[in-house]
């Protein structure tokens, strides 16, 4: 099957991104009563730019490296979404996380549309200096297409804000002054807000404590496992623990850890560094990644990568919340599985919505110069990711939906309307 089967509609398998992406899309799409053409616009990413570059290696060698930049859409504002650094990027992952992005700008009703990029590399593997010559190659590729008013990076998987300072550099620097908007993410330093590091996390935290309040739960007496400890899984662990929650366990691509008691997270990120897998701390049980999906806790926090919660293992999971830290965790069949079994999700387009909202409010305070105290940064935050959660509950309650399909259709209708007040061009 080629690409452009699978965006125009041949049917795709289950177990991929773009797959999963495209069926959410559909659902969505024929709940609405979308037209054909419509449908058509929305099923593909509007611009795609895909690029092969050299870069010095510090043995002397030269390495060619792959990378995209896509657009999905921009009806509602400027392209928005991140970058990722890893061996398993490929254009349908990024044209998949491309379509999320546009659903999850709309759903926070934030003025942007949706976009990702990414290179095939594992940045562990490269110096300070070869990471640096990569992202300072690809950036200039990759300038092209993105700008302050058309398109802005951020940090995702593999990237950092010191990635992100770089490629606002090399940006400025062929415009010959500083452009802080072209990209968020970015260290405070550099014209960054603050708040945004944790902003992921904190807004898993705001949304679990939404889904508290309307279901019922305390937060105090509930038990949490978290999939991935990077930037999102690792904050949001840290802040719910804080908040009175006892995560049990977390995890890395090496192994998850367990104390059935509640893990100490701000001693764990205390004590290990950057690169140390979890496992090599000592101290604690181990379980794998699979395990750790299927302990009994009350809120399962998938925050790795996509595809994990599949029609393999989602009869196992015990938990009775998924919060979807990671972009697209779980397939359409485990969804499914998911229904059946009462299992609650809250889908990645609301629930890791935290990171573009104040992504939007890096962007706001760089094109005005005028920088927000941390306290306003979060609490504006709570306020859209709030207002979100809400909309997104009163619209599952009132049509009778599961809040994915809740958060596609509000998403998707209001990216619709925007595309039909616009018009096609000419
Ligand atoms: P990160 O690179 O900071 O961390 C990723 C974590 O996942 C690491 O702990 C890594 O060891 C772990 N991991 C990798 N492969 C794994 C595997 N096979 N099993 C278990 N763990 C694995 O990335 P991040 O920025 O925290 O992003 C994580 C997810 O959240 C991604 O899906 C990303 O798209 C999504 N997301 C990120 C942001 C953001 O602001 N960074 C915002 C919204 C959504």
């Amino acid at each position: 099957m080629t690409v452009s089967d699978r965006q125009t509609g041949a049917a795709a398998p289950e177990t991929d991104a773009l797959g999963t992406a495209l069926a959410q899309f559909d659902e969505a799409a024929e709940r609405l009563g979308l037209d054909e053409g419509m449908r058509r616009v929305l099923r593909v990413c509007k611009r795609e730019l895909s690029v092969n570059f050299p870069v010095n290696m510090d043995s002397g060698e030269i390495r060619v490296y792959n990378g995209y930049r896509v657009q999905h859409n921009i009806a509602r504002g400027p392209a928005k979404g991140g970058l990722r650094y890893s061996p398993q990027v490929s254009l349908d992952e990024v044209r998949a996380l491309a379509m999320w992005m546009t659903w999850k700008t709309a759903v926070a009703n934030i003025p942007f549309g949706g976009a990702k990029g990414g290179v095939m590399v594992d940045p562990r593997a490269l110096s300070m200096a070869e990471l640096e010559d990569l992202t300072r190659r690809y950036a200039t590729e990759i300038s092209i297409v993105i700008g302050q008013a058309e398109d802005i990076p951020a940090p995702d998987m593999g990237t950092n804000p010191q990635i992100m300072a770089w490629i606002m550099d090399t940006l400025s620097m062929h415009q010959g002054h500083t452009v802080a908007g072209v990209v968020t993410g970015k260290p405070i330093a550099v014209g960054g807000t603050l708040g945004r590091l944790e902003a992921t996390g904190r807004g898993i935290l705001f949304v679990i404590e939404e889904l508290c309040s309307q279901r019922g739960l305390h937060l105090d007496e509930a038990t949490v496992a978290v999939q991935g400890f990077g930037n999102v899984g690792s904050v949001a662990a840290l802040l719910l623990q804080r908040a009175g929650a006892k995560v049990v366990a977390v995890s890395d691509h090496s192994s998850a850890i367990y104390d059935g008691t509640g893990l100490d997270i701000a001693d764990i990120l205390h004590r290990r560094s950057d690169a140390q897998p979890l496992a090599s701390l000592g101290k604690y049980d181990t379980l794998t990644n699979e395990e750790l999906l299927a302990l009994p806790v009350d809120i399962l926090v998938p925050a790795a990568l996509e595809g994990q919660l599949t029609r393999e293992n989602a009869g196992d999971v015990r938990a009775k919340y998924v919060v979807e830290g990671a972009n697209g965790p779980t397939t359409p069949d485990a969804d499914a599985i998911f229904h059946d079994r009462n299992v609650y999700v809250v889908p990645d387009i609301l629930a890791n919505a935290g990171g573009v909202i104040v992504s939007y409010f890096e962007w706001v305070q760089d094109l005005q110069f005028y920088f927000w105290e941390e306290d306003e940064v979060n609490e504006r935050l709570r306020k859209v990711i709030g207002r979100a959660y809400r909309e997104v509950a009163a619209a599952a309650e009132q049509g009778g939906l599961t809040m994915r399909e809740a958060a596609m259709t509000l998403g998707v209708s209001r990216v619709v309307e925007a595309t039909r007040m616009r018009g096609i061009y000419p």
